[in-house]
């Protein structure tokens, strides 16, 4: 084995570094305590590496005996200040991190569960690799399901590796996420604010499903829950007379899953029986409420019954969505036939109409939404659907047939 000792680089930076050295001085001095000289040495790279003040012959002789023989070699090295750390760099490029009693710094400590498993399918979606398109990664990769003793983590100089051994896959992470994820300061300044990113692939299928007639929280809250499961995502068109505030909270929850929420007209109306300003009326009530309760902003509507006509199209700055796959699920009530029916000739762009007033339709979608998945569909919204397939939504006035 090369063995080298490190000679300490005059360049210190920092007013906290130098106590922490000194008391290292004077345990060396002192005839040290036996964690501190085990913290000195250190072994990297098969190489013996031994810290000491290389100022004091003394010193520089035991610390030298630390390593088993004395074919050492005299590097320089630079040690900061970096947060509650001093950052030791060596060889101009390779460094660790140490505290002061020249502990190595343990990472193994991960807070940050649920921005880590976001992070991990969102980069395994975008660098297009396949077993992110299956259900039995997104299963594995939820946030509880996660095995954080099958992470190795790596610090490099600008951003820190994990290698999640269950998916055989390494993540790597801006350094200025590491105290949010390991709660250690490295001087890496803010914290990086994490923020939830959604990633469409546009060489890969997707399908809209859709539900309609809610809200209608018993149901959505089964739906809501194999959705988050799969990090999934549908659309609810929603009618203004279901609105009691329990429904509201209902919509406020699946805004917050990335759910896209349309406007089903007031009072489930045929609009193509109305003038058009009133059907106008009728479908814009329910998006001012919402807007007003949640600030959120529909984008596009569903005519009850898929009923309408370019007039009242025309003067609505919407696009009614009608769908491409059929369920009839308030016809049949049954969970089998609903999720073959959904199934059959199912494509890449379709959207699919369900309801959410059946239990029997949120229970089919719990089948429905793995084996889309296995057959390689990205569930999206179907705003994200039509932006991906390259409309413009300010100025699409229909899409799909009923
Ligand atoms: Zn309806």
């Amino acid at each position: 084995m090369n063995k080298e000792i490190l000679k300490k680089n005059r360049k210190f930076t920092g007013q906290r570094a130098l106590p922490g050295l000194l008391v290292f001085a004077l345990l060396m001095l002192c005839g040290c305590t036996r964690s501190a000289n085990e913290n000195a040495l250190k072994y990297r790279n098969g190489r013996c590496i031994v810290f000491y003040p290389p100022e004091n012959e003394t010193i520089r002789e035991y610390a030298m005996s630390l390593c088993e023989n004395r074919e050492d070699k005299v590097l320089d090295y630079i040690m900061e200040e970096a947060g509650d750390y001093f950052r030791i760099t060596y060889d101009g490029e390779e460094y660790f991190y140490v505290n002061e009693d020249m502990s190595d710094l343990d990472l193994n400590v991960i807070n940050g569960r649920e921005m880590l498993s976001d992070m991990l399918r969102y980069e395994m979606k975008k660098g297009e690799i396949d077993e992110a398109y299956t259900a039995e990664f997104w299963s594995k990769s939820d946030k509880n399901s996660i095995d954080l003793e099958n992470i190795d983590l790596k610090l490099e100089k600008d951003h820190l590796d994990l290698y999640f051994k269950d998916f055989e896959y390494t993540l790597s992470l801006p350094l200025g996420y590491l105290r949010s994820l390991t709660g250690k300061d490295l001087g890496f300044g803010e914290i990086e604010d994490y923020e939830k990113k959604t990633f469409i692939s546009l060489k890969r299928p997707m399908v809209a499903l859709t539900y309609d007639d809610g809200p209608y929280r018993t149901v959505d809250e089964v739906i809501y829950d194999t959705f988050r499961k799969y990090d999934a995502r549908a659309t609810f068109y929603v009618a203004g007379y279901r609105m009691s505030q329990t429904e509201i909270d209902s919509i406020e929850e699946g805004i917050q899953m990335g759910m896209e929420f349309g406007s089903h007209s007031e009072n489930h109306s045929n609009l193509s029986l109305l003038d058009a300003y009133e059907a106008r009326a009728a479908i814009m009530e329910p998006v001012s409420y919402v807007y007003e309760k949640l600030g959120y902003r529909m984008r596009t509507y569903r005519p009850p019954y898929g009923s309408r006509n370019y007039e009242m199209e025309d003067i609505i700055d919407m696009p009614a969505i009608l769908w491409t796959v059929d369920t009839r699920d308030w016809y049949y009530r049954d969970e089998e036939t609903t999720y073959q029916r959904a199934l059959a000739d199912i494509k890449d762009g379709d959207i699919v109409l369900m309801h959410s007033l059946y239990m029997s339709s949120a229970l089919a979608s719990q089948r429905i939404v793995p084996e889309l998945i296995d057959r390689g569909f990205q569930l999206v919204t179907v705003s994200e659907l039509l932006e991906a397939k390259g409309y413009d939504l300010d100025t699409l006035k229909a899409y799909g047939s009923n």
